[in-house]
């Protein structure tokens, strides 16, 4: 755990979130800013600073990160309709929480390119 990181507080249950799953590898819980009906992120307990913190080491946790992604659009109704799942890296791409997490966002239209 990084003792000041946002999402390492929410994994040890210091500061509360709105859980969708959790398992001993990751948790889902519901972004506290949604831009969508659905946006959850997937966050894994171990502390990644971001994509470009990876190793082989965390392949596996990755690929269950993404599958987990997809449960969790299903589950919401949105396997079909389609959805959108983001990884934000560093300062161009907005990001602003520096512990790996997958945005999955879902129930509206989405344009392309991103914003
Ligand atoms: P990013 O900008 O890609 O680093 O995404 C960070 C996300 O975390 C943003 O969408 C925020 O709205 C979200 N967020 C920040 N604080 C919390 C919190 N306490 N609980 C849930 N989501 C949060
Ligand atoms: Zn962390």
């Amino acid at each position: 755990m990084s003792s000041d990181c946002l999402f390492c507080k929410i994994a040890a249950k210091q500061i509360p979130a709105k859980f969708l799953y959790e398992d001993d590898d990751l948790f889902v819980i519901g972004d506290i800013n949604p831009q969508a009906p659905l946006h959850a992120l997937v966050i894994p307990r171990q502390h990644v600073g971001s994509l470009n913190e990876l190793s082989p080491a965390q392949d596996a946790l990755i690929g269950k990160m993404t599958r987990r992604a997809a449960a969790v659009a299903r589950e919401h109704g949105y396997a079909d309709r389609g959805y959108r799942t983001v990884f934000n890296t560093n300062a161009e791409a907005g990001q602003t929480v520096f512990h790996i997490h997958l945005h999955v966002l879902g129930g509206r239209s989405m344009t392309w390119p991103p914003g």
